[in-house]
């Protein structure tokens, strides 16, 4: 069961979305001040932590910064009231991994916490080596290796492949895939995708114009058929 440390000083926000975490399987610890949620936290034993900005005796940046300076690297999802947006940068500079403003919608906020607790189970259970069809993926040297040939991947070649490999057979779109791969705030031209694609695609498939596995679904985006 995944274990989520709520760190807000407003109750009301608290009570609701501990009911909708535990609702969705999630144990909730909570804490209503920097010092309390920064203790909580520091435990190591929440798996996200939700910190709200606005905090007594210690705000969500100290508290944040605090933990990534004592090496801990537990997830968290910064949480800032409407005109705190200055904020928002700072939040992320220190190391916090996303961020919502209020008010939010729990179910969205539940979402962003799944998709967090994915990518971190995922790194830790990763298959160091992926074959797709006859090209072999290397996740620990960034190389894809297909017959004689040998091809470095960047970083984030490596993440977009890795998102259609865990959505095996599904039909991804484009903006899903500049939503989920490069995030909320950056967003370069849908074209950018398929030039990621075709390049890609030129690793993998036999024939980069006639791919077997990395097909397009016209209109729509993308499959990975393994
Ligand atoms: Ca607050």
């Amino acid at each position: 069961m995944s274990r989520v440390l709520i760190i807000e000083d407003e109750r009301d926000i608290v009570t609701g979305l501990r009911d909708a975490f535990e609702h969705h399987g999630f144990e909730v610890r909570s804490a209503h001040d920097g010092d309390q949620g920064l203790r909580l936290a520091l435990t190591g034993e929440a798996d996200v932590i939700i910190l709200d900005l606005m905090l007594p005796k210690r705000d969500g940046i100290e508290v944040c910064r605090e933990l990534r300076e004592r090496n801990v690297q537990t997830p968290i999802i910064m949480v800032t009231a409407r005109g705190e947006e200055a904020d928002r940068v700072t939040g992320l500079e220190i190391g916090a991994d996303d961020y919502m403003t209020k008010p939010f919608s729990t179910r969205e906020l539940i979402a962003r916490i799944d998709a967090i607790l994915r990518r971190t189970t995922r790194e830790d259970t990763q298959l160091e080596q992926v074959r797709i069809g006859d090209a072999t993926v290397d996740f620990t040297k960034y190389v894809i290796i297909h017959g004689s040939e040998r091809h470095s991947l960047t970083d984030r070649e490596m993440h977009v492949l890795r998102f259609f490999l865990d959505h095996p057979h599904e039909v991804i779109s484009r903006n899903r895939l500049l939503t989920e791969v490069w995030g909320y705030d950056a967003y370069p031209s849908t074209r950018t995708i398929d030039t990621f694609v075709y390049r890609l695609r030129q690793m993998i498939e036999r024939d980069a114009e006639r791919p077997e596995h990395l097909l397009t679904v016209r209109g729509v985006g993308y499959k990975l058929v393994p």
